[in-house]
């Protein structure tokens, strides 16, 4: 990372407002926001065309080196992912995708795979990049690591909404046992568990509206970079 660049290192289970709070914080602040779950869920999403086992550590890794996997963004800011050229953005936000995600992150040869792309980001641009393990090793020098958190239930009821939003019939219990089952499994595995950063400011969210975790992360950013 260079001098000019700054990074804002957001990490947490899912459900917690990251990509929300982190998109709007970038834009506020000028910074790219780079959701890197979305990067995981794309290999997923690969694993699960590919009809491969995502538990399978070799018959992932045969699949990586004919993966071509991008981002980019649009005119209103979004990030879009693509695979070999398609955009499946929307593809990968599936209940079925987000459980492919973390059984492909859970893969050593997954997360190296994917680590320059992230630092590369980083290098290049100021960003707020969210994900599991940002602060701890993807961008352990970020100029700010903030562990965003919630309570099951306020993550699951928030996640229900989104889905629901969508057309997804899924009820809150799935939601929730959904959620709970993918909290084990990305804290519980070997490689780069979630975990906060020693150095990372905890921010709990479970009491808070979306505008006021905004706020919070906002002047969390300002204070630090000193931004007026
Ligand atoms: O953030 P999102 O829910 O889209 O991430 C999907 C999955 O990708 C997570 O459950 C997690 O297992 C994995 N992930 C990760 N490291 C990151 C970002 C996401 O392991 N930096």
């Amino acid at each position: 990372m260079t001098e000019k660049h700054r990074a804002v290192a957001i990490d947490g289970p899912s459900g917690a407002g990251k990509s929300t709070i982190a998109k709007a914080v970038a834009a506020r602040c000028g910074f790219i926001y780079v959701d890197t779950g979305a990067i995981y869920r794309t290999v997923g999403l690969a694993v699960r065309r590919a009809d491969a086992d995502p538990h399978d550590g070799a018959a992932v890794a045969a699949l990586l080196p004919g993966l071509d996997i991008r981002f980019d963004y649009g005119p209103d800011g979004t990030q879009r992912m693509r695979l070999n050229g398609e955009d499946v953005s929307e593809a990968i936000r599936t209940p079925e995708g987000s459980m492919y995600a973390s059984a492909v992150a859970a893969l050593p040869v997954v997360r190296a795979f994917l680590l320059d792309m992230q630092r590369d980001m980083a290098s290049s641009h100021s960003v707020v990049m969210d994900g599991r393990d940002i602060g701890t090793v993807v961008l352990p020098d970020a100029g700010l690591k903030i562990f965003l958190t919630a309570g099951l239930e306020a993550r699951a009821k928030r996640r229900l909404l989104e889905l629901n939003a969508k057309g997804d019939p899924s009820t809150f219990e799935d939601v929730l046992a959904d959620m709970a089952r993918r909290d084990e499994q990305d804290a519980s595995r070997a490689a780069a568990p979630l975990k906060a950063a020693e150095d990372a400011v905890l921010v709990d969210t479970s009491d808070m509206t979306l505008e006021e975790s905004i706020d919070h992360v906002c002047a969390l950013v300002k204070a630090r970079f000193g931004i007026g």
